[in-house]
């Protein structure tokens, strides 16, 4: 089999009720009943790369639950690669937040091993696809099944989930590569306006922001006897505690932390009750785990009795992702050179991915638990570990890039780094509020009061269900 079919939860939309505006949550369920008789009868595929792992499938999950709660028939498969292909298209993300990657190219020979990997899963999804479907397609790894899946008469979008706010030559070097695959979509979907490529057209053109789900595993409320119970079964930090390891599942069930995280060779959890600044990312550079390390060291730890919590999956879960294993390493290599105090302040920690409901959970409790949370990234589409940190009314200190930039209002529901690679700007930030738990606070409270008004799914989910009813009523 080359493709996986991803099991979809079924959540009742009527949840929101309790999280969203009364008016706001009426026009949801008007847009949502709307869809569902637009529907009728047709299935919506969503195709991408991975099940687990990243910003993508962590939306998926949630999303399409409540479509199909919803009584839209929407699903989800996951494409097979072979790791060639999986280089190529980690070059091509790369390359399209504008960053060279491996150096390597994208010529002749990568649009081979590129087309050859995708020919099975064209074969398999022509037994599946019908005339009246609608495919949405995320990002670049299944972007050439776009045309074939046209030709099986499907209404096909195509939703980039990555971009760079001003391009650069080696962003158009994978636009190039990828042109010829996408133009032919219905419609494309970006997640900023400045994330739209040039040469496509523009009427085809619409922005969606993502959104993250209240109550998921991953942004449930939490009480603080929970967070401590989950940090400790999970070996992340040893709090005092009183709470047990408990969450509740997607599906309504009981679930309980028993996975422990693994920090690395002569690495510890932090002690019991120290401040802590937390990044939670998978292990990319464009995440900039080093220079969080060096920030923090360099600008932060002298100042304050603060500890730093690094968090990324276990390296070995997320299938698309070639480069996770060596930036761990290099993460491993920027801790070991910092003098013993220092190690003694830094903390990288892998989350087990077993099960993906436990390992969010996990990060919950850890977001929950900080008192700043970083997210230094060099590049982001949107950068979804923000809003989740920001719903649980953290003060977070985050780079001005790409998305970031329309969830924080700067000084307002966090502060902006307007400088990705300035260490010190970065530590000062951090820094502020460490030292000013009133101003902390206050910032929580605001990012909190922004993710409802913008970023939770019924925003997102109404924008996609309108945009498809619109597209196949012609
Ligand atoms: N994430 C996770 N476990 C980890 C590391 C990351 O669940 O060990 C999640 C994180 O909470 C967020 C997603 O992966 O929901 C990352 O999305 P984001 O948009 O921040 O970045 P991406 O990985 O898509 O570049």
């Amino acid at each position: 089999m080359s493709i996986d079919e991803v099991a979809v939860g079924v959540f009742p939309p009527e949840r929101f009720e309790s999280v969203i505006p009364v008016d706001r949550f009426r026009e949801f369920m008007e847009s949502v009943g709307r869809a569902r008789d637009a529907l009728e009868g047709r299935a919506v595929w969503n195709i991408n790369s991975t099940a687990s792992g990243g910003g993508v499938a962590e939306m998926l999950r949630s999303l399409l639950a409540y479509a199909r709660g919803a009584g839209v028939d929407a699903r989800w498969v996951v494409i097979s690669g072979n790791p060639e292909f999986f280089s190529v298209t980690k070059r091509i993300h790369n390359n399209l937040h504008g960053a060279a990657g491996d150096g390597g190219e994208l010529g002749d020979g990568e649009r081979r091993v590129y087309e050859d990997a995708l020919e099975p899963n064209i074969e398999e999804l022509s037994g599946l696809v019908r005339a009246d479907d609608v495919v949405i397609v995320h990002d670049p790894q299944p972007a050439g099944l776009i045309q074939p899946l046209k030709d099986l008469g499907a209404t096909v979008i195509w939703r980039c989930h990555v971009g760079l706010d001003l391009p650069n030559d080696t962003a158009r070097l994978a636009w190039n590569f990828l042109i010829p695959y996408v133009q032919p979509a219905d419609q494309y979907i970006f997640s900023r306006r400045a994330f739209a490529w040039e040469g496509l057209e523009t009427s085809k053109i619409t922005v969606v922001a993502p959104s993250i789900d209240a109550f998921s595993p991953k942004n449930q409320d939490m009480d603080e006897a929970t967070v401590a119970g989950i940090l400790d079964d999970a070996g992340l930090i040893h709090e005092a505690r009183d709470g047990s390891a408990t969450f509740v599942r997607q599906d309504g069930s009981p679930g309980r932390v028993d996975r422990k995280a693994t920090f690395h060779d002569g690495g510890d959890a932090p002690p019991a009750g120290v401040p802590l600044v937390v990044q939670v990312s998978r292990w990319d550079r464009l995440k900039d785990p080093v220079g969080v390390i060096q920030g923090f060291a360099d600008h932060v730890a002298a100042h304050t009795d603060a500890h730093l919590v690094m968090a990324g999956p276990a390296v070995e879960a997320v299938s698309d992702d070639p480069e996770g294993a060596q930036v761990l390493e290099e993460s491993h290599a920027a801790w070991a050179a910092l003098s013993d105090d220092l190690k003694a302040r830094v903390h990288l920690a892998t989350l087990p991915m077993e099960d993906g409901e436990e390992n969010a959970a996990m990060v919950n409790a850890l977001q929950r638990r900080a008192n700043v949370v970083v997210q230094k990234s060099l590049a982001e589409g949107f950068g979804l570990t923000v809003a989740e940190a920001m719903w649980k009314a953290r003060p977070v200190v985050a780079s001005r890039i790409g998305g970031i930039q329309d969830q924080i209002v700067e000084g307002v529901s966090g502060v902006l780094v307007s400088d990705p690679t300035d260490l010190a700007e970065f530590g000062e930030a951090v820094r502020d509020l460490l030292t000013d738990p009133d101003r902390a606070t206050k910032m929580g409270a605001d990012a909190q009061e922004r993710v409802r008004d913008e970023f939770l799914g019924p925003r997102q989910l109404m924008q996609y269900l309108k945009l498809i009813a619109g597209l196949i009523e012609g």
